[in-house]
Order: structure tokens, then sequence, then C-alpha cells
């Protein structure tokens, strides 16, 4: 049977000698640039949800280690900020080289401790190394602007200058690409930074962090530090933290958020969805098929922008023969088998199924009693489909996060639109069509953040923003692209007076004017 590898990182070799041998693997602190054994005497395992194996466990970090993660990045802060940023987009540039190098280290980390299958995590990789390439351009990005001559020999132009200390409290179904579309772009704005990895899978923040000290980050300019509520208060109320970014549940997302806000913070917080997929009749069959069992299964359904409700206009029931067709197709195994299509995820689940189910929904795939040989101790959970699911049902109302596909019906466009816009979440939605007076419509009157059009996950790259909307999404300058950096920058408006100044001309107390 398959034993997970543990790996042994570089980081790991600063674990204390005091431990017995066969004790899983402590993940240190990162504490002005060096990874240092916490002294906590409390740990949370962290578990391959494959086997149930303990991977490592994190310590949460005693308040007296992150208060000196926060020094270290003060401390780091004035001659960063000083540092040009030329010099900061070149540690960027090996970063993503140094990332590219350790993908499959990364993958395979991602797998053993979150669950997806290694070509999912790749994907998750990537998509957080796309924001480091795109902060490779920082000095494009980070520019002010310029007026000359505003009045007579007057200019007026704007700074985008770092805010100082920022923090980033990190969810577990993105380990990496998540931490990375944090801390590039406040560390190449000129920010230090404090990381908080998920407790669950904190294996691919430790190793990132060490590629940017291989990369050339100085000495505390990157921190990462552990643990769950206690750690996360103690960073909302920091004084010397400035910013705080976000990616979670809706619970945590608004907590902190209140929190943190109430302490005079800058917060970005992107939380909970639930997207819907509206499929109208003239759909091209096979591509909005695949593209529904691709965006409900895929990651088990654990993406923030995974498409968990379709809304079919007209007749439903022949999308949905066929839909189970194709679900009951799909492979659950552990994420590191090359056949697997879905890893393990249960955490939940099979609660909500079964409120569907007593609440009138029709099951039309189960996928709760599924048993992976040479993994029974895995959470695993196959594809499900409810049908006829209403607004009122708890399974629909709640975030599942699994891979449950949720089915409801509509007589026209208007009512599909309505039942999405009555959800209070505003994460991303799409439309499968080949009507572009339907999908104009749909792009105009949709109340999410983030549309697709005949494309089911419609998550932007780093040029543009991860732009969530109503409770998907808390705060006003987006994850990533212009308002990432708009984020961590604060504006300085400088105005410039360089003329020979002509003597005699009194003092006027009137408000100056240009006339
Ligand atoms: P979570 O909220 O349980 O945990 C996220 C972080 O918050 C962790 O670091 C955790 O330690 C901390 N935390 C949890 N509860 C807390 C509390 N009560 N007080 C203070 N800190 C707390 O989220 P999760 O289960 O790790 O991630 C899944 C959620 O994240 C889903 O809701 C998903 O939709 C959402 N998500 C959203 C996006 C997005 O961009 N909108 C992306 C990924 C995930």
């Amino acid at each position: 049977t398959f034993r997970p590898q543990i790996f042994v990182l570089k980081y790991y070799s600063n674990i204390s000698t005091d431990r017995h041998s066969d004790s899983p693997p402590i993940v240190p602190n990162l504490i002005g640039g060096s990874f240092v054994d916490s002294q906590s005497s409390h740990f949370i395992d962290v578990i391959n949800p494959a086997t149930q194996q303990v991977v490592s466990q994190i310590p949460l970090t005693k308040n007296e280690e992150f208060k000196a993660a926060v020094s270290a990045a003060k401390q780091a802060f004035p001659l960063w900020r000083n540092t040009p940023v030329t010099t900061r987009q070149r540690i960027m540039l090996k970063l993503q080289q140094l990332i590219r190098r350790d993908m499959d280290k990364l993958a395979m980390n991602i797998t053993t401790e979150q669950g997806k299958t290694l070509k999912d995590a790749q994907g998750d990789v990537f998509r957080g190394l796309e924001v480091v390439e795109h902060a490779c351009g920082m000095a494009s990005l980070q520019m002010g602007e310029f007026s000359s001559n505003v009045s007579h020999g007057i200019d007026t132009y704007s700074i985008r200058e770092p805010l100082g200390v920022c923090a980033g409290i990190c969810p577990f179904n993105f380990p990496a690409m998540i931490p990375l579309w944090m801390f590039p772009v406040a560390v190449t704005t000129g920010n230090t930074f404090v990381l908080k990895p998920s407790e669950k899978d904190p294996g691919a923040s430790m190793i990132l962090a060490e590629l940017a000290m291989e990369a050339g980050l100085p000495s505390g300019v990157l921190n990462v530090v552990h643990g769950t509520n206690d750690i996360v208060n103690a960073i909302c109320d920091d004084e010397d933290i400035k910013a705080i970014s976000f990616v979670g549940s809706n619970t945590a997302g608004m907590h902190i958020y209140a929190r943190a806000s109430a302490n005079g913070k800058r917060v970005q917080s992107n939380m909970g969805a639930k997207n819907h997929g509206i499929v109208m009749p003239d759909a091209s069959p096979d591509a909005t098929l695949n593209a529904l069992v691709a965006a409900g299964f895929g990651a088990a359904g654990q993406r923030c922008m995974a498409l968990s409700t379709v809304v079919f206009v007209g007749d439903p029931k022949e999308w949905e023969t066929e839909l189970v067709k194709r679900a009951k197709s799909l492979k659950v195994n552990a994420g590191t088998e090359p056949d697997a299509d879905l890893g393990p995820a249960k955490e939940r689940v099979c609660r909500l199924i079964q409120s569907g189910v007593e609440s009138g929904a029709r099951l039309l795939l189960d996928g709760r009693d599924i048993v992976v040989p040479g993994y029974e101790q895995g959470n695993f959970v196959g594809p499900t489909i409810l049908s006829g699911v209403t607004e009122d049902m708890e399974c629909y109302k709640e975030e599942i996060f699994g891979p449950v596909l949720l089915c409801m019906q509509a007589d026209n466009l208007e009512e599909a639109i309505n039942i999405v816009n009555r959800n209070k979440y505003g994460n991303g939605a799409a439309i499968f069509t080949s009507s572009g007076v339907a999908a104009r419509k749909f792009q105009t009157d949709i109340e999410a953040g983030q549309v697709g059009i005949n494309v089911p996950i419609p998550v932007p790259l780093p040029f543009f923003s991860f732009t969530g909307s109503k409770a998907s999404f808390a705060g006003d300058l987006n994850f990533y692209g212009k308002a990432g950096v708009n984020f961590y920058t604060q504006i300085k408006t400088v105005t410039q007076q360089w003329k020979d100044l002509p003597g005699g001309s009194g003092v006027s107390l009137a408000m100056p004017t240009s006339q």
C-alpha cells in the first residue's frame, strides 16, 4: 500500500532534538530570517486526509514569538522600503525561477497535506506563480502620477508608498496560491510581512518562505507564525500591523474584518461562495456538460470558485441524466495516485447532503459511502448530484465545499438570474449559451463579482483582480492586479513650486487658487 512521503525539508532541520525521534516533524516559525522552533507546548496535527497519517505538527506560536516576528518585520521595513524597486523585482524574478524548480516538491507537499490530486496541486502552485510573475513588473505597476504646471510654476505628483508591516491569514484549500496572492505583492511594493498559513496545511507556505529567502529576500521581510484564533486575534490587535489580507470562511472573515478595521487597519477579506451556472436550452451540450462536471467536482468541490449550483432553464431531465453518467465515470482516489480525479473531502459534506434529501431534493448520484481500496481511512466523498433543489433548503443556503452539484430549474433566463441574485454570495456566476443576447443580459444583470460566459470558473489572471462581491468579499481593494497594488500602498501627493518668487507681493490670507 501507498505510504505518503514525508518531506524532510531543509526547514525541518531545526527540529528540536529533545523530542522523541519517531514523533512527526514540527513546523518552525520564521522570524527575522531564521527558522526557529516555537517554545510552545501546544501543537496541532497536520493530517494527510487520504490516510489520516500525521504528516507534521504546527505549534500554537506563543505571543512573545509573534511579537518578535512583528518586531523583525518592523525593523526590516526602513531599509527594505528604500531598496530600489528594481532590486525588489529581481528577487521576485529569482523566486519565480525557484518555484518552477521546486514545483514537484510543492505539489507533492500540497497533495500530502491537503489531499487534492497532484495535477491539481500543480495548478495551485502555477496560479500563485503567475502573481509572482506579475510582481516582477512592479516598477510600472507602482508608478505614481504627475501633473505639470497645475498653477504657475507649480506641479503636483503622487507617490505610491508601502504601508509598513502587513499580515496574511490563509485558508486550507489553496496552500500555495493564496500565500502567493499576498506576500509577493506586499513585499515587492516595499512592505514587510507576517504570514499565518492554514493550520491544516502549512507545508507549502514554509517551502515558499524558504524559496523566498533563497531568492534573496532580506531577513525580517517575510516572517511566518502558526496557530488559530488566538494568533489571528493578536494580528488584528497589533498596532504595528497596518493591513491584513484574509482568505477563508465568512465566520472568520467577518470577525477579522470587524476587529481589525475597528483597530484602524486596512483589510481585504475574501470569503465563502455559492457559485451558480445558468444553462440555457441552446447551450452546446458536450462542452457544457464537461464544464459542469469539471467545475463542480474538480478539487473535490473545494475551490471558492467551484461551480456548486446549476440552474437549468427549461426542462432539466436530459441534462441531469447525462450529468450523472459523466460524474459516475470520475475516479475517486488518493491525490497521489495517477488516475485520481477527486481527492478526499468529507467534513460537513455528508450532513448537508442528508439535509437536502430530507427537505425533498432527489439524490441522483450519492457519493457518501465510497470506500477507496488501500485508503479505507481516507475522508473521501464521491461525486454527488441533488436535483429539484430549492432556495429554502439548507444545502442551498450553506456553502457545502465538497463534490456536490445542486440542480435547480427556472422557466426563463430572467427567473434564473433572479435566483442567482437572491443568493447572499457573489463570488462567481457563469452562463452557458450560444446566444449573445442572453450572454449580454446575463453579464449586465447578474450580481456576482466574476462572470463567466461559457467559462465555468472565471478566475482572472493577475493583471486583473480577483473581484468577488456581496457576502464573498469585505473591503474595497481586491486581491492582486491594480487593486492589489493599491491595497498594499498609500498615496502621498506632493505639490512643488519652483520659480523665482517676486518679492513685495505681500501676505494673502485667502485660500490659494489658480484662476
Ligand atoms: P477558515 O475560515 O476556517 O480558516 C481560514 C483562516 O482563518 C485559517 O488560517 C484559520 O486559522 C483562521 N480562522 C478560522 N476560524 C477563525 C476564527 N473564528 N477566528 C479567527 N481566525 C480563524 O477557512 P478554511 O476552511 O480554511 O477555507 C475554506 C473557506 O475559504 C471557504 O469558505 C472558501 O469559500 C473560502 N475561500 C474563499 C476564497 C476567495 O477568494 N473568496 C478562496 C479560497 C477559499
